[in-house]
């Protein structure tokens, strides 16, 4: 199937054609339709798969419609990935999307190296979309750089990505503070390369009737 049968926007098909990209690998053919159709998604994905265009995808197809009218005061999307160098490679890949599409989309990351009055001005420009490591949730509740009613109230989307590393860094507690806050509206989609015990439990807690995707 091509990206245009799988029902993605043209500025995004542009955008990729812009890349190279022309043909969606195994993940992508599989989980774009269920997730640009709403559907929470589990998906057995390995780094070099395609898994991150597979979210990044719909996900920023879903926020066009939102693009340009009037801002929510937190952000709609959060991508959590379990390590610093990860969260650079989705933030420059979102980020160029963002640009190629010429859609007025708002992408920061946040780390948790970064002082608070940074990650203030980061979130002061009200982004769309949040790409960050678990641990930096905590931090920003604490330092009052995010809002948890907020977030209750602006998440539309939310990507574990590469969740087995996320609880595998001790990162549990930390995740426990975004899945308590996470409106019962918000789709959820849940990237990982294995399924652990732990992965299962993260599913129950936060996913509802998920599609599961194993390739
Ligand atoms: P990932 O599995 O998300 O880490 O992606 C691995 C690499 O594959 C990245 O460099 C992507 O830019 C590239 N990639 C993702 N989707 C495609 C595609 N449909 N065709 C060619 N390359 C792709």
């Amino acid at each position: 199937k091509s990206f245009e049968e799988l029902g993605l926007d043209s500025r995004l098909i542009r955008a990729l054609s812009k890349k190279g990209i022309e043909k969606p690998t195994l993940i992508q053919q599989t989980a774009i339709p269920y997730i640009l159709q709403g559907k929470d998604v589990v998906a057995r994905a390995k780094t070099g798969s395609g898994k991150t265009l597979a979210y990044l995808l719909p996900l920023l197809q879903k926020l066009f419609s939102v693009s340009g009218s009037k801002k929510k005061l937190a952000p709609s999307a959060f991508v959590l990935v379990p390590s610093r160098e990860l969260c650079q490679q989705v933030y420059t890949e979102v980020a160029s999307l963002i640009e190629l599409c010429r859609v007025q989309l708002k992408a920061v990351q946040l780390t948790s190296s970064m002082p608070a009055s940074e990650m203030r001005n980061a979130l002061a420009g009200l982004p769309e979309i949040l790409v960050t490591t678990p641990a930096c949730i905590p931090k920003c509740f604490a330092d009052g750089v995010l809002d948890p009613a907020a977030i209750s109230d602006s998440l539309d989307i939310l990507v574990l990505d590469e969740a087995d590393l996320l609880l595998s860094y001790g990162y549990e507690d930390n995740l426990r503070s975004v899945t308590s806050i996470v409106p019962r509206r918000c789709q959820c989609l849940l990237m990982s390369a294995t399924t652990s015990s732990d992965v299962e439990k993260l599913k129950k807690l936060i996913l509802h009737n998920p599609v599961v995707l194993t390739l």
